[in-house]
């Protein structure tokens, strides 16, 4: 299980490799290092990982299989 993830930051296009700091705490918002601009979650996503992130969050990692919350990115059509 990944517990480093690619954040893309929807303001800037930043992208910064982030450390999730646990597996059981849901991250609603993170702030852009580049753009000092808070990343929120949207309603329909489970958190910032799952929205922006590549992998997502070790939450939804482990619930994969029973629990399809995962958004991929619109920019990930490369793989
Ligand atoms: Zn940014
Ligand atoms: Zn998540």
């Amino acid at each position: 299980m990944a517990k480093t993830t690619t954040l893309t930051c929807p303001h800037c296009g930043h992208v910064s490799r982030e450390t999730m700091r646990s597996t059981d705490q849901v991250e609603c918002a993170i702030r852009c290092f580049e753009c000092d601009t808070m990343i929120v979650a949207p309603a329909d996503a489970h958190c910032v990982w799952c929205a922006y992130a590549d992998p997502a969050c070790p939450i939804i990692q482990n619930q994969a299989s029973c629990n399809p919350v995962i958004i991929p990115p619109a920019h990930s059509s490369t793989r």
